[in-house]
Formats: structure tokens, C-alpha cells, sequence
């Protein structure tokens, strides 16, 4: 009896997995047509600085559009990752985020707009030229364009992510380190990073409160940042306390549900506007 119940157990197991799998399959072939059938689109969070209230610009996140609904990137970015296609991916990413920025530079606003690089897509040999092939034609300017990179892209070659870093802030880019304090980087490695900024992650923002420990690596983590010569963001703030605490603390910025949910291009237009009349007023 307990050997057939094992046995049924057994048969549901792999019909899950190969369910699974065929439904990987289906989705990676419908990711693979998404650039081209027009079904990404990128929405803009604002971030702001805490010393005057004011947008200092937005992260670029991406969203898929399919059969009418907003596909969130953690149900296809480890996919897209896995199966090269981030490459494509993070390239149309890239270049809608630049257009985006170039359109608010000729509005006479002048915003940051940051965008995620996936490790797959730092380390893929094309990525420099792309970059510069876009600098060349987008005509943004460099020092408003931000690359968010993990802690994961040094894991596998150090010395190489390093010497890429610093091609890219010879280039005038502004780069930040995401989900800080997730990843296994060392410290000594942090203060050879050629970055600008760090972003603390939401995980540990969350349980400020309530957990003490939790307030002690928020607070060193800005310390240690602004030891470093760094600007220092905090993600995932969603409410005033929070704001208030990482105020005191001296962060330079926030980015969360606080001040802004990521918005549709349109609706980050206005919200950029808005903020640019409340700070010439
Ligand atoms: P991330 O780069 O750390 O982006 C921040 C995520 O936190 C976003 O989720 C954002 O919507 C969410 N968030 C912002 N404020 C709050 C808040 O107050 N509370 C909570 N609970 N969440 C908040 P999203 O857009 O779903 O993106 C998830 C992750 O997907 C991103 O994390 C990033 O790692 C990745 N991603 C997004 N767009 C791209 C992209 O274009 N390329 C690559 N490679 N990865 C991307
Ligand atoms: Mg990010
Ligand atoms: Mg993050």
C-alpha cells in the first residue's frame, strides 16, 4: 500500500516536471518574439533626494505585454538569462531607455535614468560596443544614462568586471550597485569597484523597524557607502516612518511606493513635469 502510494507520487512528480518544462519551452519561444512583435515596454520609477524632496530620475523596469496582460520581469528575466536571450533583451531595454531620455533632454528636463544589466548580458563580448555604438547615435548625454549591475557580475571574473567598470566611467556613465548587501561580494572588492552609487536592497529596508539588526546594516551600509565617495539610495521605501528613519541617517535617496509606484511613460512625463514646476517655483 505504502509502496504504490510512493509509486503514484512518484508518476505525479514527473508529469509535474515535464508540465514544467514543456510550458519553459512555450514561454521561452513567445520570449524570443517579444522584441520584435513589439511587446516589451519599460516603465519608469522615480527616485528622490531626501536632502530636498526633489526627482533626482527613474529606474527603468521592464514589462512584457502579452495577451493584454503586464508580465512583472521576474516571471521571464532568470528565463531570458538562462536561455541568452537577455542579450536581445537588455539590448532593446537599453535603446528604448535612451530614446526615452534623449525625448525628456529635448523637453529641456534633465533626468537620470537608470536601467538593469543582467551578469549574462555585462559579460557577453558585445555589450562595450553597444554601448558606445548608442552613446554615438542616441545623443544622450552619458552622465544622465545609470547601469545597475549586481554584485554577481564580479563573481566569475573579477579582474575582467573591474576593467570593464572603469571602461564605462571613462565613458562618462554613472553606474550603482542593486540589491546591496544580497550578493557575496567582499568589502575589498567593493572599494575597488569603479561605481558611483549604491542601492541598498528592500529586504533589508522592510524589517528596519522592527528588527534592530536590520537598522544597524542600513545605517553602517550608508556610512560605508559615503566612506567610499559614494551616493547611497534605499529601495522598497513604502511608508513615511521609513522615509524618516533613512532621512536621519543622512541617505541621499529613495525609491519606493512612498513617492512613486513605476509608471508608464506617459505618466513619468508628468510626474517629471510636476516636479520640475514645484522646483522652479
Ligand atoms: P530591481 O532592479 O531591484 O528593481 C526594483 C523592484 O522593486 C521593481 O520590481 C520595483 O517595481 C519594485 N519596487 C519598487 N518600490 C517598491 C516598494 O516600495 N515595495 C515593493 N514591494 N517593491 C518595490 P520589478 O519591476 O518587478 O522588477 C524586479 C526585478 O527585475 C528588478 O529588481 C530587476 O532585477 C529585474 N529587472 C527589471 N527590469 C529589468 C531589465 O530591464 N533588465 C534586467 N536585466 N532586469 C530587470
Ligand atoms: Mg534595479
Ligand atoms: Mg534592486
Amino acid at each position: 500500500q505504502a509502496r504504490q502510494a510512493g509509486g503514484d507520487t512518484l508518476v505525479h512528480y514527473s508529469e509535474e516536471i515535464n508540465a514544467q518544462a514543456g510550458a519553459r519551452l512555450a514561454l521561452e519561444a513567445r520570449l524570443r518574439h517579444a522584441v520584435e512583435r513589439h511587446e516589451l515596454e519599460l516603465h519608469y520609477q522615480p527616485q528622490q533626494s531626501l536632502a530636498d524632496g526633489n526627482l533626482v530620475g527613474f529606474e527603468a523596469l521592464v514589462r512584457w505585454r502579452r495577451d493584454g496582460q503586464l508580465v512583472p520581469p521576474d516571471q521571464f528575466i532568470a528565463l531570458a538569462e538562462e536561455s541568452g536571450l537577455i542579450v536581445e533583451l537588455g539590448n532593446w531595454v537599453l535603446e528604448e531607455a535612451c530614446r526615452q531620455l534623449h525625448a525628456w533632454q529635448a523637453m529641456g528636463v534633465a533626468p537620470m535614468v537608470a536601467v538593469n544589466i543582467s551578469p549574462r548580458q555585462f559579460a557577453a563580448p558585445g555589450f562595450l560596443p553597444h554601448i558606445e555604438a548608442l552613446l554615438a547615435t542616441s545623443g544622450v548625454n552619458p552622465a544622465q544614462l545609470e547601469l545597475e549591475i549586481t554584485e554577481s557580475v564580479v563573481m566569475e571574473d573579477a579582474e575582467g568586471a573591474i576593467a570593464l567598470l572603469r571602461r564605462l566611467r571613462e565613458l562618462g556613465l554613472t553606474l550603482a550597485i542593486d540589491d546591496f548587501g544580497t550578493g557575496y561580494s567582499s568589502l575589498a572588492y567593493l572599494s575597488r569597484f569603479p561605481i558611483h552609487k549604491l542601492k541598498i536592497d528592500q529586504s533589508f529596508v522592510r524589517n528596519m523597524q522592527g528588527v534592530a539588526e536590520q537598522a544597524a546594516i542600513v545605517q553602517a551600509t550608508i556610512g560605508l557607502g559615503h566612506s567610499l565617495g559614494l551616493t547611497v539610495i534605499a529601495e522598497g521605501v513604502e511608508t513615511e516612518a521609513q522615509r524618516a528613519l533613512l532621512s536621519g541617517w543622512q541617505c541621499d535617496q529613495i525609491q519606493g511606493y512612498h513617492y512613486s509606484r513605476p509608471l508608464p511613460a506617459l505618466a513619468a512625463s508628468r510626474f517629471l513635469h510636476a516636479s520640475d514646476q514645484r522646483q522652479a517655483a
